[in-house]
């Protein structure tokens, strides 16, 4: 039995996992998707990673005429491929940082079945206490032009890139 299962392995989730076993408790992770959440992997990290060539392009387009002869282009392939480098490398290091921390990860969908019960993916655990850190749902925005949204989790696995 574990001490704490925490559903959801984003920020909400992981500050006190780390506390928690470093306190000695037993704890379980139960992560559906990629491990970290939204922060490291197409939230504030990756928005940074991605925005950054598009911020300094902008700021040389100011001075187009005046002092620079030319800007450029961003190569979203590129672009992306150095964003994988940089932060794709983030789900792989939490599961194998798990072990060293007492952290058992497991990958799958967590469901709570009783006030101590979880089914985590095909297995089933328990837990003194159950945390749900599952964060939000993007919301669907009744507007105009909402058909050509996409969500950040999507936009940031876009193996293209097109305006719209
Ligand atoms: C584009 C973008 C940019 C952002 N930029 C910033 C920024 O610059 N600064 C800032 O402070 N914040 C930023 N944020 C917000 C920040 O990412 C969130 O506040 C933070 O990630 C929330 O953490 P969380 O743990 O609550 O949720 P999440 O990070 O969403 O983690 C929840 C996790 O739970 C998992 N999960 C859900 N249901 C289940 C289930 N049933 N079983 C198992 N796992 C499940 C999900 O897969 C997910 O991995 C940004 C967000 C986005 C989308």
């Amino acid at each position: 039995m574990f001490d704490v299962i925490f559903i959801g392995s984003g920020h909400g989730a992981w500050h006190a996992v780390q506390t928690l076993a470093r306190a000695g408790k037993k704890v379980a992770v139960v992560e559906k998707d990629l491990p970290g959440g939204a922060c490291p992997n197409y939230g504030c990290d990756a928005k940074i990673l991605l925005d950054g060539p598009f911020e300094y392009l902008e700021g040389l387009e100011r001075y187009k005429g005046l002092c620079v002869d030319q800007t450029g282009t961003i190569d979203w392939n590129k672009l992306m491929a150095y964003k994988a480098k940089v932060i794709g490398v983030f789900p792989q290091a939490l599961i194998d940082v798990s072990p060293q921390l007492g952290v058992t990860f497991i990958r799958g969908k967590g469901k709570i079945l009783d006030a101590h019960t979880v089914q985590a993916g095909d297995s089933t655990i328990t837990g003194e206490v159950i945390v749900i850190a599952t964060g939000q749902r993007d919301a669907e925005l009744n507007i105009p032009g909402r058909n050509s949204f996409i969500t950040a989790a999507i936009f940031c696995r876009s193996k293209t890139c097109r305006s719209i």
